[in-house]
């Protein structure tokens, strides 16, 4: 097979590694991506987009076996509804396979080259590929490696039949009827949701003292209430220990330091992500690193001329937008573009029920840098479009400089705030002060209400309140 040579080569066709590739064939430079598996990488294939159409049918079923069950104020009845999740699944596949599709097709509208099978290091300037046809050599004056995260296993629970990760978790086709989620973080909360509405008994087995300990207890709080009417165990300061010898029951540490026994047809085990940065050739580059992850500065650059390492390969946010952002800034450096990141902030949202948002600081990591705030805080449950959704649980918050009120973080908890996730960062990137916020008139009746009411709020000129 001819050797390759290109001015660009792009390791991992996930969010961090198509955007840049197709950035860059925009910009006209003679570009190549390798990728092992399907384009789209975990985000389109086994992570954001297969998790979010899970998590839509789940509400729809358990939207209607709430109708149903006649404990509705709406004057709605119906007759319980069925789920047939191998349906649902087969669903989700299409819309992957969609959007795979899409990635392939922008991909060769920006005329660059893919090349399927597994990259391996030779050298700094040299990848070799195996393919199905036999081994490609690829030389690159620039290569950007985006080969993203793979789910931690825990060496107590390695995975298989009854112990998965959340890409099989993905694909079942049957609920299961008890299912033990280990890790209490977003990915664990999203699915473990799902799985309780379509009727699974779900357990949570957290180790720290609540879940999403990331987020401050005020956001996290109607999660947690939300479990609980679900029917969802969640037991904190629990240490999954490996399963019993007669297997099917999983061994927990609990709090008192007694051990519980769980009876699980699937444990789903939610720890973490790890980067992919060992087996194929890359550790023999001895990058800097940051810990497990890729060392880079400002302009993704690694420590050796020419590389640069993108998305989640090169630690936290491990996030799909993230790495779409570094993606696109690498390939305009490559064209001879200035530009190093200067983004002000990077939105998190988890889509338990209800959402949760985040942007910028929150009142604590405010408080510890030392800044003088002030916060505004708005409830749903006075605002009218929540009340029309059956959705007043959760707020909105926004929290400013106390001096020229410049906003440094906005968060929310409530149904449907995802879509604000857009607003806030806007609002954070623009510089807004809470000023620019109280005055820009926000459409009625909207939840985005709750985000101008916040900023009137905290001016002490609130008016629905
Ligand atoms: C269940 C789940 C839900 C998630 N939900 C969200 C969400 O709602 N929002 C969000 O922002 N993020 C979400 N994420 C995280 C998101 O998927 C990642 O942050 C994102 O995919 C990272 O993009 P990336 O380009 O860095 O890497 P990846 O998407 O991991 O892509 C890396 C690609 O590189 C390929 N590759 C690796 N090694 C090689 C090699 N040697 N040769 C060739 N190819 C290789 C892999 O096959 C893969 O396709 C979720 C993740 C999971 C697991």
């Amino acid at each position: 097979m001819k050797d390759i040579s290109c001015k660009l080569l792009v390791i991992g066709a996930g969010p961090g590694g198509y955007v840049c590739a197709i950035r860059a064939g925009q910009l006209g430079i003679d570009t190549v991506i390798v990728e092992e598996r399907k384009p789209g990488g975990t985000c389109l294939n086994v992570g954001c987009i297969p998790s979010k159409a899970l998590i839509h049918a789940a509400e729809e079923y358990d939207r209607i076996v709430h109708l149903a069950s006649g404990k509705n104020p709406l004057g709605i009845t119906t007759t319980k509804p069925e789920l047939d999740l191998s349906q649902t699944i087969a669903w989700k596949d299409t819309i992957v396979g969609r959007l795979n599709s899409g990635v392939s097709g922008l991909l060769k509208k920006s005329k660059v080259k893919m090349v399927q099978g597994r990259a391996r290091f030779r050298d700094g300037k040299t990848v070799e590929v195996e393919t199905e046809t036999g081994q490609q050599i690829i030389r690159a004056e620039n290569v950007v490696i985006a080969t993203g995260s793979a789910p931690v296993e825990l060496p107590s629970l390695p995975f298989g039949e009854t112990v998965i990760s959340s890409t099989e978790a993905l694909a079942l086709t049957s609920v299961p009827e008890k299912l033990v989620v280990v890790g209490g973080g977003y990915i664990g909360l999203e699915l473990g949701t799902a799985f309780a509405k379509m009727g699974a008994k779900v357990t949570v087995v957290e180790a720290q003292a609540r879940i999403l300990p990331q987020y401050d207890a005020e956001l996290t709080r109607p999660v947690a209430k939300k479990l609980q009417a679900l029917g969802i165990d969640v037991m904190t300061r629990a240490k999954a220990r490996g399963l019993a010898k007669a297997g099917g029951t999983l061994l927990v540490e609990a709090e008192s330091g007694s051990e519980v026994q769980l009876a699980a047809d699937k444990i789903l085990v939610t720890v973490g992500r790890r980067p992919v940065t060992q087996g194929w050739g890359m550790e023999e580059l001895v990058l800097d690193m940051d810990g497990p992850f890729i060392r880079i500065d400002e302009r993704c650059q690694t420590s050796m001329r020419g590389i640069y390492a993108i998305g989640d390969v090169t630690g936290e946010p491990m996030l799909a937008h993230r790495a779409m952002a570094q993606g696109e800034m690498v390939a305009e450096i490559v064209a001879g573009h200035k530009r190093v990141w200067d983004k002000r902030a990077i939105p998190a949202v988890c889509f338990t029920d209800p959402e949760i948002v985040a942007v910028g600081l929150t009142p604590d990591e405010a408080q510890k840098a030392g800044s003088e705030v002030r916060v505004g805080h708005f409830p749903f449950s006075a605002n009218g479009r929540a009340m029309t959704k059956l959705g007043e649980e959760g707020f909105v918050r926004v929290l400013a400089r106390a001096d020229n009120h410049l906003i440094l973080g906005i968060q929310a908890v409530g149904q449907g705030v995802s879509e604000l996730s857009a607003a806030f960062g806007l609002a954070i990137e623009m510089g807004a002060r809470l000023e620019d916020i109280a005055g820009t008139i926000h459409a009625h009746p909207t939840q985005g209400e709750a985000f101008q009411e916040s900023a009137l709020k905290s001016l002490g000129r609130e008016l629905h309140i």
